[in-house]
């Protein structure tokens, strides 16, 4: 529990929490950030690189089971796209003025599970399963990994079993994956889980139970019983490292599509992205990542719902992980079911106090809204999550927030001439039908 008197306290030292308690749109432009961090990271660049090289491993694999990762040569990756078309359009909406080039990442087109989740949960299943097959002497290093479709490795994954807490796409996830290479596999979904999630993980053998309650208690719940059964393992999004070592891994190809398409990332025009944020996981370590990769020219922020805005109230007041918003009155429903989490990460906030630039949030209207638009203009499908990142460039340049934001830069130009990111995160896998549902809900707008 949380006093009245401590929130009382933090309202006083953090004047914006009025308003993010108020579900409010807020810009928190984080004090403690630092462009060149001078701390040691505690996730080495070995172990980044060995992420990456285990992928590279299982891509053989992965070809042969999920032919859409044909295109990347297994690896799950998605499109570096140009959107300066839809600048305009932004401007319009949100009465702004951004000048630097546009671009999406295509996580909603990734291949597998059509999310972000495809990045870290696959990662951390492919990783366990190489661990049983290496400690069973099934496989070595060396082996092209297209043996892992053979039958001894499905019958030595089915004496194991997966578990994972979700709002949807995580398990939707680790329950493809974990079904293909042969586990059993349960996920624990809370409230907010769309049932076609549920429904299509059902058809693949998945167990899904389903709680009442949010994200974190479905969390509780999947690793109270996992931990039961020592041949079952947990997939634990709100502490788990190799998950973040998976999303970390898109900034070394993000790197690589950049230079393939001669586009210079340095100080005189920076990266900035915009990543919408749930546990914090994912946006965590991709921005990890690319701080490993562009150092000090890069800016990541993150995107939250105005009712589930736990990484920002956690990160400003310095509690992470010990508060939740429900305690600061805030209720966490949200039609981004992806960002629906109350209590954020154990450790992303606190390896993150250095290097996100910043945090805001987003109505939900608002992303119905985005969603619209951006089918209207560029034809490109979104679930309500990912188009958290959308109002980030505009909502940067407002002068307030933009001008403090400068303080930190030297060069006084560098918001003109920056490259703006949005990460798409999600949306590939929506049914038809739900899309047309997302695409007439109401708005005020
Ligand atoms: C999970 C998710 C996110 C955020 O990732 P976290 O690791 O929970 O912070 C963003 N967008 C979509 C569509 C997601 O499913």
């Amino acid at each position: 529990m949380i006093s009245k008197a401590k929130i009382e306290q933090w309202k006083q030292n953090y004047p914006l929490l009025n308003d993010v308690i108020n579900a409010k749109e807020v810009f928190w432009l984080n004090p403690k950030y630092k462009r060149e961090d001078e701390n040691p990271i505690r996730i080495s660049t070995k172990e980044l690189k060995e992420a990456a090289e285990r992928l590279q491993r299982f891509a053989p694999y992965l070809r042969e089971v999920f032919p859409e990762t044909e295109k990347y040569g297994g690896l799950i990756e998605s499109e570096l796209q140009n959107i300066d078309g839809f600048k305009l359009e932004l401007n319009n909406i949100f009465h702004s003025t951004i000048r630097g080039d546009l671009y999406i990442k295509r996580d909603d087109s990734l291949p597998i599970a059509g999310s972000i989740k495809a990045r870290g949960g696959i990662y951390e299943v492919l990783k366990y399963a190489e661990s049983l097959a290496l400690k069973n002497s099934i496989i070595s290093k060396k082996d092209n990994y297209k043996v892992f479709t053979e039958e001894k490795f499905r019958s030595l994954f089915s004496q194991y079993s997966l578990a994972v807490g979700s709002t949807g796409n995580l398990g939707l996830s680790i329950g493809i994956i974990g079904s293909t290479l042969g586990f059993n596999t349960t996920v624990h979904m809370s409230s907010d889980a769309k049932v076609w999630k549920k429904e299509l993980l059902r058809k693949r053998g998945v167990k899904v139970k389903e709680y009442n309650t949010d994200y974190s208690q479905a969390v509780k719940e999947g690793r109270r019983e996992s931990r039961q059964d020592p041949k079952s393992y947990f997939i634990d999004d709100e502490k788990s490292r190799d998950l973040f070592l998976g999303y970390a891994v898109a900034a070394l190809r993000l790197k690589k599509q950049f230079a393939d398409k001669n586009i210079r990332i340095d100080e005189q025009s920076p990266l900035l992205v915009f990543l919408p944020c749930g546990v914090g996981g994912g946006p965590g370590g991709i921005c990890f990542g690319l701080k490993k990769v562009f150092g000090k020219n890069v800016h990541c922020f993150f995107a939250e719902p105005t009712h589930s805005p736990s990484m920002l109230i956690g990160m400003m007041t310095g509690e992470h992980n010990k508060i939740t918003v429900q305690q600061f009155g805030l209720s966490n429903k949200t039609a981004a079911d992806g960002l629906a989490v109350g209590r954020p990460s154990k450790f992303v906030g606190k390896l993150m106090e250095n290097l996100l630039a910043g945090i805001y949030t987003v109505q939900d209207d608002q992303l119905f809204y985005l969603l619209k638009r951006l089918y209207k203009k560029e034809n490109i499908k979104l679930e309500p999550s990912a188009l958290a990142g959308f109002p980030g460039p505009s909502k940067l340049l407002q002068k307030e927030v933009g001008n403090d934001f400068l303080g930190l830069c030297e060069d006084k130009d560098v918001l003109d001439n920056a490259k703006y990111l949005i990460w798409a995160t999600g949306g590939s896998m929506v049914p038809e039908k739900e899309f047309l549902h997302n695409l007439q809900t109401k708005n005020e707008n």
